[in-house]
């Protein structure tokens, strides 16, 4: 049965990294540098990919380059935007988060633009330091209606519940919590998708398999049911078919 990651940057593996022949990547960047990487890897292998400027991007390179990065990805024709998102945890000053609500607008605005869903970074802000804390809410204040994928979701159950409401997908690694087991149980399966994010948060796609079985886990369901589950609903939000 073919398993779909939703989530990998697959041009960062090791040079000689061999997908198994079971495993379908989905190629997502994060800087320009990196949406280059991406879209020759994925082009390369005929997979999908997903372009954006990230906000961890945004912090460490600022935002005078971004219309240039922009139009890079606009004439890519990439099947998402993506990441892009704000992660409170990395700024670290009312500049840097400026920045990343800049850059993440224009990301909207070109998901808007070019009719494409979005794949979603967030993390909260663990730190007392006045700087806004929660990014999931900032995020899903400035996207409205739009089409997303949370990827690696961090946040609570009552947050994913809202985001199923509005039509969103809900993206999770192999990684267990307390808190992802509640969400895993609450976002029905037709809303799932698994990830990797190899090479840094799995170490390689094949980590997929673990978190086709903790979903299992949680919802009393077979493996061979969530793989085909999160296969399918991945292949209805990034437009890719057999
Ligand atoms: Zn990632």
């Amino acid at each position: 049965m073919m398993l779909v990651d939703s989530h990998t940057h697959l041009y960062d593996m090791k040079k000689g990294y061999v997908l198994p022949s079971d495993i379908f990547p989905v190629v997502v960047g994060y800087s320009h540098t990196s949406n280059h990487k991406a879209l020759e890897c994925a082009r390369a292998g005929g997979y999908p990919v997903v372009l954006g400027i990230a906000p961890q991007t945004t912090v460490k390179e600022g935002i005078s380059k971004l219309d240039e990065w922009v139009s890079f990805i606009r004439e890519s024709r990439p099947n998402a935007i993506g990441e892009v998102g704000l992660d409170y945890k990395w700024a670290q000053t009312a500049e840097q988060v400026e920045d990343e609500k800049r850059a993440f607008s224009k990301m909207i605005q070109l998901a808007n633009e070019l009719g494409l869903p979005m794949v979603i970074h967030s993390r909260d802000n663990p730190n007392d330091n006045g700087l806004p804390k929660d990014a999931v809410e900032d995020i899903l204040a400035m996207t409205g209606k739009a089409k997303l994928l949370m990827h690696f979701f961090s946040g609570n159950s009552g947050q994913a519940a809202r985001i199923v409401e509005m039509g969103g997908y809900i993206s999770v690694a192999h990684v267990r919590s307390k808190e992802r087991r509640k969400v895993i149980y609450t976002v029905p399966l037709d809303r799932l998708l698994v990830e990797s994010d190899s090479p840094y948060i799995g170490r390689t796609p094949e980590s997929v398999r673990e978190a086709i079985a903790y979903i299992a886990e949680v919802k009393g369901a077979t493996p061979e049911d969530v793989a085909q589950a999160t296969t399918k609903n991945a292949m209805e939000f990034f437009g890719f078919g057999h």
